[in-house]
């Protein structure tokens, strides 16, 4: 067993690394990596680490990956205390491995963290356990362009205890990877979005800005109405007027105003129901250096469909981490509503856009905001 000692600000943390045994074999492994699919195999190993409040972090460890004993009565099967965070490393064309922003992704986790009564985790260690566990399952990335590892860390409340009295006293936080290929295999193909009139995704004072797993499982049966009516995904109006465009699925959106020269964006502003995302940060930073003014508004879904026929808006798409950017080609919505987007094809600006974004997080082009955080081995 080799030891590694982490330093953060306010403590030292020593990650045990025990390798796996059972690694996958190599010819299996590349059956996987040149048909990985999205989220559906995962690598040799894990990260995982614990919680309680009189040893505060410890147990660190890279591990095997593979099932963790839970008890009956843990608090995250009960009550739901979990939150995740989603990212990806790339392979750079020097043959480096690198994440995009990380420190952001550690930022955000720690908000969710307070947003759901759970402890924080130094910035620091949760970088480092992705470089470990990046660095232990290198054979994993793929090399197929438009490829990478997604990561997954994510905490979960591990108390013994069904009172709902007070939050969990004890977590398990653990990073697990899977290797993913493109987010569209058969070329960008725009999607058509559900306006949802029978549900909200986050009410003002609830959750929706903490990246939760109750949020996602209060949204799977709009996702299916969504499916049911011939839309791929939901865009979701404020729980208040159920007017305010938020969000679509899981991504953040952005509008295209005019064309050309003309061109401008507006993205919905974080009202405390809207996640903030990594993309849409990296957006907002990128296009007015591409010519792009920028704006945080807001639209109404009545507005929406207003100024696509009447030409003003041009493109809409939708932006995370999974997809980078997705065009949105169509809404439709109750009683038969419903609206194309531009000529329904993916558009120039969100083209261009997608583009210098993958183009940075995949090492093609220069990095001039310092996104690019390369995974030192050891
Ligand atoms: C994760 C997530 C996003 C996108 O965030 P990125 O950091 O850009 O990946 C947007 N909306 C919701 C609801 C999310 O959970």
């Amino acid at each position: 067993m080799i030891r590694e000692r982490i330093r953060t600000m306010s403590s030292t943390l020593d990650f045990d690394i025990e390798l796996s045994a059972r690694r996958v074999p190599a010819a299996e492994r590349e059956a996987i990596l040149a048909n990985p699919g999205w989220g559906q195999h995962f690598t040799d190993h894990m990260i995982a680490i614990s919680y309680s409040p009189d040893r505060g972090w410890h147990d660190a460890k890279l591990q095997p990956y593979g099932p963790i004993p839970l008890d009956p009565s843990s608090q995250v099967l009960h009550y739901a205390q979990e939150i995740f965070e989603g990212m990806k490393a790339y392979l750079q064309p020097d043959g480096t491995l690198v994440m995009f922003r990380p420190r952001m992704n550690a930022a955000r986790f720690n908000r969710s963290a307070e947003r759901m009564a759970m402890p924080t985790l130094p910035e620091e260690v949760f970088v480092r356990a992705l470089e470990l566990l990046v660095g232990a399952d290198r054979d994993w990335v793929p090399t197929q362009e438009g490829h990478s590892l997604y990561l997954r860390p994510f905490m979960i409340a591990t108390s013994r205890a069904l009172g709902v009295q007070r939050p969990s006293q004890e977590y398990l936080f653990l990073v697990i990877a899977s290797p993913s290929g493109s987010y569209y295999s058969g070329g960008i193909k725009p999607v058509t979005v559900w306006a949802s009139d029978d549900y909200t995704r986050a009410a003002p004072g609830g959750t929706g800005e903490a990246k939760c797993g109750g949020n996602y499982a209060a949204s799977f049966v709009a996702q299916a109405q969504a499916l049911e009516a011939g839309c791929d995904q939901v865009v979701w109006l404020d729980a208040a007027e159920r007017r305010w465009v938020e969000e679509v699925g899981s991504m953040n959106l952005f509008f295209v105003h005019g064309s050309g020269a003309q061109a401008r964006l507006m993205t919905p502003a974080l009202t405390g129901t809207l996640l903030p995302g990594v993309t849409r940060d990296s957006l907002l930073k990128l296009a007015p250096d591409l010519g792009l003014p920028v704006e945080e508004g807001r639209i109404s879904i009545d507005e929406w469909e207003r100024a696509c026929a009447d030409g003003e808006i041009t493109e809409v798409f939708g932006c995370g981490t999974a997809a980078i950017i997705s065009p949105v080609g169509g809404v439709k919505g109750a009683g038969g509503r419903a609206w194309t987007i531009g000529d329904g094809e993916p558009g120039p600006v969100s083209m261009r856009l997608r583009e210098e974004l993958i183009g940075i997080q995949y090492g093609t082009r220069p990095d001039p905001y310092g996104w690019i955080h390369e995974i030192t081995s050891d």
